[in-house]
């Protein structure tokens, strides 16, 4: 895609990206006082795409990271009923006390035990589990190791906490895995602490036990804290989900997060816990205790009902979901955009096809030309270059269209040359 000046998209872009790591200001630069963290923040890629379906007509969205469906009817009736009788004040700050018990016995079928009362804390969303867990365990200057491509929030919360990040990348020839060498080859060892995530946005990959274990080896052998973020344990589709917590002493060393986002389509609640040991629950508790109170109450009773009576719901919207990973994961090896047999959460990640090697290129394209939105790989990080994030949390027919489109959009452009 050209301007009138004739500079393509691609180039006007890396021009502002190295003056961005020249002088990483995201501000017009008028109120000088914000902070210089405030200042070297970079608005989220995923938003920008986000942004400019927004203006489209007739767009189809496989950029969103959330269900497409809503909260189960059970839920969102515990929310109103809780309204209705006035349920409106503070919880305790770990949250409810018959919602932690409820969350301790929903974990046991990962085999996890977590004490309700002093190793789980209910917070707003996993995000701001990840967000505490950073504050309570990093000091300035610290590392802490993040596996790349990855969630794009993990980098910004070390980075809030004042630490730095280490990144891992992982490999397309391991399908996107985390193993024992890409730890070694990014020198993870010189971390504290190392962010794990499956199954993983944006990949959709997942690892067996025996694949965390060489993970779990490392982290005993170089001693670092394992921050795993299993928001989308309930979305597997070959197998049971393994938490890292459970193998040999890793309880000790880990902070397992979750929460009701992904699973019971909550997104907009707001309501995720953290699971791990009493000193480090303690520790983001008395960061929490400040900065949120509690998590949101009309969230938590929507939260105890789910968990109560919502696995069937979850078990259709699961099976739902796998058709649709079915089919996206065929109709992109149909049209020569490699696709590797993602099993979990709700993306995949195929190649760009052979002629389009870059993957910002390719997702403007598409989306000025077929009004299909994905997201370019390298927002999540490096590894995630020449790859795309398509979320397959969206109606059947919807990933229909989008890959009609796709395919008619391979017959016009072949090759970026051929734009
Ligand atoms: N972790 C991952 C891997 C996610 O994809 C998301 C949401 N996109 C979150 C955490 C945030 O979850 P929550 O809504 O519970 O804050």
């Amino acid at each position: 895609m050209t301007d009138r000046q004739g500079h393509s998209a691609s180039s006007i872009e890396s021009e502002q990206a190295n003056d961005e790591i020249r002088n990483p200001d995201h501000t017009s630069g008028n109120i000088h006082r914000l902070s210089q963290r405030a200042k070297q923040t970079p608005p989220s890629g995923i938003r920008r795409f986000f942004e400019l379906a927004d203006e489209m007509d007739d767009i189809v969205s496989l950029g969103v990271g959330e269900p497409d469906f809503s909260a189960p009817w059970a839920a969102r009736s515990a929310a109103i009923d809780a309204l209705e009788r006035g349920k409106t004040s503070y919880t305790a700050n770990r949250g409810r006390s018959d919602l932690r018990a409820n969350i301790s016995e929903h974990v046991k079928q990962y085999d996890l035990e977590y004490d309700p009362d002093e190793e789980i804390l209910v917070t707003a969303g996993a995000s701001e589990a990840v967000d505490l867990a950073m504050r309570a365990l990093v000091d300035p200057g610290e590392t802490v190791a993040v596996p790349k491509p990855s969630y794009i929030s993990y980098a910004p919360s070390v980075t809030f906490a004042g630490g730095e990040v280490r990144s891992v990348p992982t490999r397309a020839e391991t399908d996107f895995t985390l193993t024992y060498e890409d730890l070694t080859a990014a020198n993870a060892s010189e971390a504290s602490a190392l962010v794990l995530c499956y199954p993983n946005n944006p990949t959709g990959a997942v690892m067996t036990r025996d694949e965390l274990r060489d993970v779990a080896t490392f982290a005993r052998e170089h001693d670092l804290f394992v921050l795993s973020d299993e928001i989308y344990s309930a979305l597997r589709y070959d197998d049971e989900h393994v938490s890292i917590a459970t193998l040999p002493e890793m309880r000790e060393r880990t902070l397992v997060f979750n929460g009701f986002s992904k699973a019971y389509a909550m997104t907009g609640m707001r309501l995720g816990y953290a699971l791990g040991p009493q000193e480090v629950i303690d520790a983001m508790n008395r960061i929490h205790q400040y900065t949120m109170l509690s998590a949101p109450t009309t969230a938590q009773a929507a939260a105890m009902e789910a968990i109560n009576s919502c696995e069937p719901a979850v078990e259709k919207m699961r099976q739902a979901f796998d058709r649709r990973r079915q089919f996206v994961i065929s109709r992109f090896n149909e049209l020569g955009m490699d696709c590797f047999e993602a099993k979990g959460a709700f993306y995949v990640f195929p190649k760009c096809p052979p002629g389009w090697e870059d993957d910002e290129e390719f997702a403007e394209a598409l989306i000025h030309e077929e009004r299909v939105a994905l997201v370019p790989g390298r927002v999540f990080g490096d590894g995630g270059e020449g790859h795309l994030r398509v979320s397959y949390a969206s109606g059947m027919d919807d990933l229909k269209t989008a890959l009609t489109r796709i395919e008619s959009f391979l017959e016009s452009y072949p090759t970026s040359a051929s734009l």
